[in-house]
């Protein structure tokens, strides 16, 4: 805490006789802020002008702040006219993290693999959500309705962002984008 006799600092323990030099460098430090009240501490969210922290602000400053290549596809999951425990299947999907076989033999519970559609492949986010004979099926109507050609992306997030972009000629761009969602919802209930 800092008073007008400045940085008050209390530690656990002794400090070491090599730790010394680094506290005097971080006195130093310390005494370089000038203009600082006497008062407690609190926490301060320097990325936001009141400095209080906001998720909107967190999540901008985790995914974007440090890797401005990062995409994700939150407007194709949240934007979507479908019901929220619809749109939540989608996010946990993108995050790979729906208990598919797989996801089930990660938690330590041992059982013979196989997907429950088709019966044939291990059963995978991947397989089951896009790949799966049967899945395809349902894929294939809409893409059919619109005589696209399409080359199943190998992940969920690729998925959504193809998907968006082949809608683009679409008349109800909205009901376009609610198919992914949908077919999503139609398997896993049937699984
Ligand atoms: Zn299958």
């Amino acid at each position: 805490m800092w008073s007008l006799q400045g940085w008050n600092m209390i530690f656990r323990r002794n400090l070491n006789d090599w730790e010394i030099p680094r506290m005097i460098e971080l006195f130093k430090l310390l005494e370089s802020f000038q203009g600082i009240q006497t008062g407690e501490d609190y926490l301060w969210w320097h990325e936001h002008k009141k400095r209080r922290y906001k998720v909107k602000e967190g999540f901008k400053q985790t995914s974007l702040g440090e890797n401005q290549d990062f995409k994700w596809p939150w407007k194709q999951i949240w934007r979507v006219k479908v019901p929220q425990k619809v749109a939540c299947l989608t996010w946990l999907l993108a995050n790979e993290a729906v208990l598919t076989l797989d996801n089930v033999a990660k938690r330590g519970i041992s059982l013979y693999n196989i997907c429950s559609l088709c019966g044939k492949d291990t059963e995978t986010v991947k397989h089951l959500f896009l790949h799966c004979n049967f899945t395809d099926q349902l894929w294939q109507i809409f893409l059919n309705l619109r005589g696209i050609s399409w080359s199943m992306p190998s992940k969920i997030d690729e998925t959504l962002f193809n998907w968006e972009e082949a809608g683009v000629g679409a008349t109800n761009r909205e009901r376009w984008r609610m198919i992914p969602a949908c077919i999503w919802w139609t398997i896993w209930r049937e699984k």
